[in-house]
């Protein structure tokens, strides 16, 4: 299999190389029609491009210097949803202000008893005539305070189980009766909160807010949550944005590199797995992960968090007695790896956590069977105990 991006003559790269030299410094707008902000979507938003295309646009954005509109968990979790499921004048009205990065989305999923076990949330969407009332609280919701739109999964029927009776909404997050609540975290950011939670009090949500079927959200919420793990698996070692190990490399060979024997070790160890990490990752775009997750979404994240998490403590470690100053602190250059550092915690939590992603692969990829017993609440080993032992799941 060869697995070198197309060549320099490639038509494909000619014709992208080329609408760059026209556009030298391209608004978002001409991006979007251009189709190159997510060209592995359908027309009109992308260009449903095959794998190669994909890479090669990739590639092209990032030697003519240009930068994406920014919009991670619109563009990454739930847009793709949206396109799939939502009514043609919802896609219309918010597709392409959320891939201008005009309209900033968050998502409305976690609750303070329904993180891993997400099916179990509670909040509630009560129908009165043509708007659902909204009762409940989220938490853990990044960029709530400053998200035009949030994606919010709530109950509209007790029904028979809990993966049934949820519904997935569209919510404006100026409604009257939501209260956004700052959370401080160790990296700062977006006024030293990285997310919030978010309190619904009687929100009148218009019907027109639903996307699909009342009741029929999980699906959806299943499909954000491997979008989310697709997204935050890609390149950059801060949930697909931030630096790579190569351009940890990069820095360390600028500035002479490691005096330390075991440092350079460390160093090569962390190179040679962010390639298999980047040779995963094309095969994963040539399987069409990106268009249509499945579990091996899980896989990819758990494999990219660990790798994160020990590339960012090794640039700490690279960094010396100089690592203990905040990212405000560090010369420039270590800027990111120190605020990366504090980060990388939250690396193998949010998004699906290490324990989460293996039970989806032991159970949708290597046909082990459920780790809990859902029908009789029991954890696998109880239900062996008790002789009910669960049948493995495809
Ligand atoms: C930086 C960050 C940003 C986030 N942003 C968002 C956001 O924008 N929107 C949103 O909705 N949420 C967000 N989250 C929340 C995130 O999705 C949850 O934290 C995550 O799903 C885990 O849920 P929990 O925190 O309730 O932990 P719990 O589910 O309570 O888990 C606690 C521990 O138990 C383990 N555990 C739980 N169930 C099992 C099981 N069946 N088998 C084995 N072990 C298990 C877990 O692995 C974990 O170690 C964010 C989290 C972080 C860290």
């Amino acid at each position: 299999m060869d697995i070198g991006l197309p060549d320099e003559d490639d038509e494909r790269r000619i014709h992208v190389r080329g609408w760059f030299r026209d556009h030298p410094r391209p608004t978002p707008a001409q991006l979007v029609e251009a189709g190159f902000v997510v060209p592995h979507w359908p027309e009109p938003w992308g260009l449903d491009a095959e794998p190669e295309l994909q890479l090669i646009i990739d590639d092209e954005i990032r030697r003519a210097g240009v930068t994406k509109p920014m919009n991670p968990i619109g563009i990454g979790h739930c847009g793709p949803v949206i396109v799939v499921h939502g009514r043609r004048d919802q896609k219309q009205r918010y597709l392409p202000p959320m891939l201008r990065g005009e309209e900033l989305w968050c998502q409305l999923f976690s609750e303070p008893e329904a993180g891993s076990d997400l099916a179990g949330l509670a909040t509630r969407a009560v129908r009165d005539g043509d708007v659902y009332v909204v009762n409940g609280q989220k938490i853990w919701t990044s960029l709530a305070q400053v998200a035009r739109y949030g994606i919010l999964i709530a109950r509209t029927d007790a029904g028979t189980s809990k993966y049934t009776g949820i519904s997935y909404f569209i919510v404006p997050m100026d409604l009257p009766g939501i209260e956004i609540r700052p959370l401080r975290n160790m990296v700062g950011g977006f006024g030293d909160a990285g997310f919030c939670e978010v309190f619904f009090s009687d929100v009148a949500v218009p019907v027109e807010n639903l996307v699909g079927e009342e009741n029929n959200g999980w699906a959806m919420a299943k499909q954000t949550l491997a979008n989310e793990r697709v997204s935050l698996s890609r390149d950059g070692l801060q949930w697909g944005y931030g630096p790579t190990v190569r351009d940890l490399v990069d820095l360390v060979r600028r500035l002479g590199g490691p005096a330390d024997p075991v440092l350079r070790q460390r160093l090569v160890d962390a190179f040679v797995e962010g390639q298999i990490m980047r040779y995963h990752q094309y095969r994963q775009i040539s399987a069409a992960v990106n268009k249509t997750p499945g579990p091996d979404a899980s896989l990819r994240k758990a494999l990219k968090d660990p790798h994160g998490q020990r590339v960012f403590r090794l640039a700490q470690d690279l960094m010396g007695a100089h690592g203990m100053l905040s990212a405000e602190g560090v010369d420039p250059d270590w800027a990111p790896w120190a605020s990366g550092f504090l980060f990388s915690p939250a690396l193998t939590v949010g998004g699906g956590t290490s324990e989460v992603l293996r039970n989806v692969i032991a159970e949708r990829l290597l046909g082990l069977p459920h780790d809990v017993d859902v029908e009789a609440g029991l954890t696998w080993s109880q239900s062996r105990a008790e002789g009910r032992a669960p049948a493995a799941t495809a």
